[in-house]
């Protein structure tokens, strides 16, 4: 009766818990596929060790091919439309490598299988790895393992979300999201540490919802003091990617807090050639529109015999700048460019005194919070010539989501991963999605545990001969 009685509560413990987690469940993964090789980076051979011994399994019947021990490097390589090796004669376009072990590819050491597939005799080669390990991992390349450790949870959990809605990306090569910049960086063993793995511990199926819906949540590594509505960089406009002023980012921690650029009109005329743009000679550089949060959405250039004009991320993209957020200084023949020029500074009138502020940036008056404006850019007058431009910018990304820099500010203030993510993405909410939750029960009621414990071992001995390492069938192909 008692055990009945627990396993209703049991239950109603789990129906709970899954009626919280239902709305991620089918985002929720436990392994990913991240691809390392394919497309450009496809390889004709590939070479794997571990320190534990190597199954090369066939993945389209699920046999064993060949049973490489440990230390013993195996060398696969992509020839008449199939994986040959020099460990094993076998027909079959895509293997599996399972190790108890870890396993190295082109030297590097990975945790989880490897997937190689023979596709027009280049290979694509797959890592399939258990989620935590490859957020550990992500962490110490995403931001470094010396980072305070809420910082790092926040990016655990915009890292985990993010691989979790990439969907599609990469589909066609079959694999869930690469190992570059493209999608997330992930480099295998070498870059996982004590700090890492902790981050991810404490924050182990933490998603982010908006609107019920788990998002995609962006980061990049600095803004320099607004972040960006997502419609002024990208296309749509998303309720929790709005642009804020950030009141934490520290500009004695961040890099590239501040930045500056200098062209010459030759070099914009050379970047405008290269791209296939012909607008004669360059007359002027004008910043056409920006936004509340201080980024150029469009920019123009003047030529004598045309025009061009860039809008939102191509305009970062087309001059390689650090971000969208800067202003211009324009220089003209017989002035000396210098490669960091001060903007004077902006005094005004307040209630103690004459205040230096910066610019842009707000006031306050009698009358509120003042905006001093935008300086307009004047028309292009004909008759200027334009030797240089310098942009002067600020941060260092897209400036859409969280700042890193900003997420090890908040961390260095005392604010934990929630209050970091509920700063920068706007009426989020977090969803506990723990894979195993049934494991997560913790009681320290003795009889409680006891029936736990009883309940478990009834389940295991129900669930006795199912997969086991006996169900594995060894080709006789194999050598
Ligand atoms: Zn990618």
């Amino acid at each position: 009766m008692k055990k009945t009685a627990f396993i209703i509560t049991a239950f109603i413990i789990l129906f709970v818990l899954s009626a919280q987690v239902c709305m991620a469940e089918d985002v929720y993964k436990d392994t990913l596929r991240v691809g390392l090789s394919y497309g450009a980076s496809a390889k004709e051979t590939a070479t794997f060790y571990s320190n534990d011994d190597i199954a090369v399994y066939d993945v389209n019947t699920g046999g064993g091919i060949a049973y490489i021990s440990a230390g013993t490097p195996i060398t696969l390589t992509a020839t008449g439309g199939i994986v040959a090796s020099d460990q094993f004669y076998y027909y079959t376009d895509v293997v599996r490598l399972e190790s108890i072990g870890t396993i190295f590819y082109n030297h590097k050491e990975y945790r989880g299988a490897f997937e190689v597939r023979n596709n027009g005799d280049l290979f694509r080669v797959i890592n399939i790895v258990d989620t935590d390990d490859y957020l550990a991992s992500l962490l110490g390349r995403e931001m470094s393992v010396t980072w305070p450790l809420e910082a790092l949870k926040a990016q655990a959990v915009c890292a985990r979300n993010y691989a979790f809605t990439i969907g599609g990306k990469h589909s066609s090569y079959g694999f869930d999201i690469c190992a570059e910049q493209h999608c997330q960086v992930y480099g295998g063993v070498s870059s996982e540490a004590e700090s890492t793995r902790r981050a991810v511990e404490e924050t182990e199926g933490i998603l982010v919802t908006y609107k019920d819906k788990v998002v995609p949540l962006y980061y990049f590594s600095c803004d320099g003091g607004y972040t960006e509505d997502s419609e002024n960089v990208w296309v749509s406009a998303e309720g929790y990617l709005r642009g804020k002023k950030d009141i934490y980012e520290n500009p004695e921690y961040a890099t590239l807090y501040n930045w500056t650029k200098t062209f010459t009109k030759e070099e914009i005329e050379n970047i405008l050639l290269s791209r296939g743009v012909e607008i004669g000679e360059l007359k002027d550089v004008v910043i056409e529109e920006v936004s509340d949060n201080k980024g150029v959405i469009k920019l123009t250039f003047y030529g004598d015999m045309g025009e061009k004009s860039i809008t939102k991320s191509s305009v970062r993209s087309y001059l390689s700048l650090n971000s969208n957020a800067f202003t211009i200084e324009k220089h003209t023949l017989g002035e000396e460019v210098e490669e960091e020029i001060e903007l004077p500074p902006v005094y005004v009138l307040s209630g103690s005194g004459m205040v230096e502020v910066s610019e842009p940036g707000y006031i306050m008056t009698s009358e509120g919070l003042y905006e001093i404006p935008y300086e307009e850019e004047a028309p292009v007058d004909e008759d200027v010539s334009y030797v240089a431009y310098t942009f002067h910018g600020h941060g260092w990304g897209h400036l859409v989501g969280m700042s890193q820099w900003g997420a090890y500010s908040m961390a260095m203030l005392g604010l934990n991963y929630r209050d970091i993510l509920s700063f920068y993405f706007t009426d989020i909410e977090f969803v506990d999605n723990k894979p195993d939750v049934a494991e997560e029960f913790v009681t320290d009621d003795e009889e409680v545990i006891e029936e736990w414990v009883e309940y478990e071992e009834e389940t295991e001995a129900e669930s006795d001969g199912a997969v086991t390492d006996d169900n594995i069938q060894w080709s006789d192909t194999g050598i």
